[in-house]
C-alpha cells in the first residue's frame, strides 16, 4: 500500500501518471489529503467512483498512531506518537494570539549527543519517514479542526496550524532526504501552502547540509549556537569538532543569500555557570557581529542526571540586556506547557520508560 503522506506533491503527480491518471487528479487528491485532512479515499466525493475504488486498493493515508494526547493549562497540546519498537516522538501545538505553531520531530532519538539534551542522551534510533513527518502536521490540523478550536484564524478559514518549527526530537539536517520532501509538502499551494517564512528548521550546525538546504529548499533557519568559542562549543555541541564556529558563521551568511528572512535565529540555552558569564556575552557579541541575526535565549529545562542547572532569571535578563545594548535583537523564550512536560529539551523516549516521557515544546521565534 502506498501511504499518500509519503509523497510530496510532485511525487504524487508522478505516481498518478504511472497509473495512467491525469495530473489534475493528483492535485485534487493532494488537496483532499493536505487541505481537507481526509483519512479515507472513499470520502473524496468529487472523484469518480471507479477511480476511488482503484485508489483505495493501492493507497492509504496513514499518520503515526497516537499513544497519548495531553493538553496543558495554557492550551499547549502534545501528541506522543508511535515510532515503532517501543520508541516514540512528539509533536507539540502552541497556540498564540494570532497563530498556531506546531513543533515537529524529524528523528526518533538523535546521534549528535549535545551535552544538555535529553534526546541526545537516548542515542539515535532511526530517521522518521516523510510520511511520519508530514503526518504530524496532517494529524494536528485534522484533530484541532475536529475539536473545533475557536482560534480566530480558523474562524477566518485558515488551517489550525499556521507555522511549523522543526525543533522537536532529532537533527533535521541529518535526515535531509526525508525532511526536504516534507518541507516541500508544507510549502506547496496544493498541500499546506505555508510561506517559507512560516516554516523554520533548527539545526545544531551541519554545515554542508545548511548549504544544500539553501540550494534545494530554503526556509527560515534557526541555529543552535549555545557557546561563543570553539573550546566550549566542542564540549556542549560535539558536532562543533567537525564544523567549527568560523565555518558555521560563514554557512549562515551564505544561507542568507537565499533565505526567506533576512536574519538567522541563534538559539542559546542558558546553563548556570557554564555559558552565561560576562566573558561569554562579550565573545558572543564579537562572534555574531557580521551575521544578520536574532538571538533567542532558552532557559535550560533540566532533566534527571543532566548535570546542568538553569541560569538564574536575573542573569538571563542581564545577558539579554548586554546583547540588546550591542544592537542585537534578543528574546528570552518563554516556557510553555510546563504542567504536561512540554518544555524544550525534555523529549519523549522509550515508550516503556516513564521518566523519559517528556518533550520539547519549542516556542517559535523566527515566526515572529
Ligand atoms: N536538533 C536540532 C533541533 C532540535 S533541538 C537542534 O539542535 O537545533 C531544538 C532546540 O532545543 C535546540 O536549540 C536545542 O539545543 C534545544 N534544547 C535541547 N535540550 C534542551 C534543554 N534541556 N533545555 C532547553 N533547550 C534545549
Ligand atoms: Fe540532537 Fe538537537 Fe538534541 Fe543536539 S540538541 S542532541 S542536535 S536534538
Amino acid at each position: 500500500m502506498q501511504n499518500l503522506l509519503d509523497l510530496e506533491p510532485a511525487a504524487l503527480a508522478h505516481w498518478f501518471a504511472e497509473r495512467g491518471e491525469k495530473p489534475f487528479r493528483a492535485r485534487q487528491v493532494c488537496r483532499w489529503v493536505h487541505q481537507r485532512f481526509a483519512a479515507d479515499i472513499g470520502a473524496m466525493s468529487d472523484l469518480a467512483k471507479p477511480l476511488r475504488a482503484s485508489l483505495a486498493g493501492a493507497a492509504e493515508i496513514r499518520a503515526p498512531a497516537v499513544l497519548r494526547d495531553t493538553t496543558a493549562g495554557d492550551g499547549t497540546r502534545k501528541w506522543l506518537l508511535d515510532a515503532g519498537n517501543g520508541n516514540a516522538v512528539e509533536a507539540v501545538y502552541i497556540p498564540e494570539d494570532d497563530r498556531g505553531t506546531l513543533c515537529i520531530s524529524s528523528q526518533a532519538g538523535c546521534a549528535l549527543d549535545c551535552a544538555f539534551c535529553s534526546t541526545g542522551r537516548q542515542g539515535f534510533n532511526r530517521n522518521l519517514t516523510t510520511g511520519e513527518i508530514v503526518g504530524q502536521l496532517w494529524h494536528a490540523n485534522r484533530t484541532l479542526l475536529q475539536d473545533n478550536i475557536g482560534a480566530p484564524w480558523v474562524q477566518a478559514g485558515r488551517a489550525p496550524i499556521t507555522n511549523v518549527v522543526m525543533m522537536g526530537m532529532g537533527e533535521p539536517l541529518a535526515n535531509f532526504d526525508n525532511v526536504v520532501p516534507a518541507l516541500r509538502t508544507f510549502l506547496d499551494d496544493n498541500a499546506y501552502g505555508l510561506s517559507r517564512r512560516r516554516v523554520t528548521l533548527s539545526t545544531s550546525g551541519l554545515v554542508p547540509w545548511i548549504d544544500r538546504l539553501r540550494d534545494e529548499c530554503p526556509v527560515a533557519l534557526a541555529v543552535s549556537l549555545h557557546a561563543p568559542s570553539d573550546a566550549l562549543r566542542d564540549r556542549l555541541v560535539p558536532i562543533n569538532r567537525k564544523h567549527p564556529l568560523a565555518s558555521l558563521m560563514a554557512a549562515c551568511v551564505r544561507y542568507l543569500e537565499r533565505a526567506p528572512r533576512d536574519f538567522v535565529t541563534f538559539e542559546y540555552v542558558m546553563l548556570d555557570g557554564v555559558n552565561d558569564q560576562p566573558e561569554h556575552v562579550a565573545a558572543l557579541i564579537a562572534l555574531v557581529r557580521d551575521v544578520p541575526c536574532k538571538l533567542n535565549l532558552i532557559p535550560f529545562n533540566p532533566f534527571p542526571g543532566s548535570g546542568f542547572a538553569t541560569s538564574p532569571r536575573e542573569r538571563v535578563r542581564g545577558f539579554a540586556n548586554a546583547l540588546q545594548d550591542a544592537g542585537i535583537v534578543t528574546t528570552i523564550r518563554k516556557t510553555r506547557g510546563d504542567d504536561i512536560d512540554a518544555a524544550c529539551g525534555q523529549l519523549a523516549g522509550q515508550v516503556h520508560d516513564r521518566t523519559k516521557h517528556r518533550l520539547a515544546a519549542r516556542i517559535p521565534l523566527a515566526a515572529r
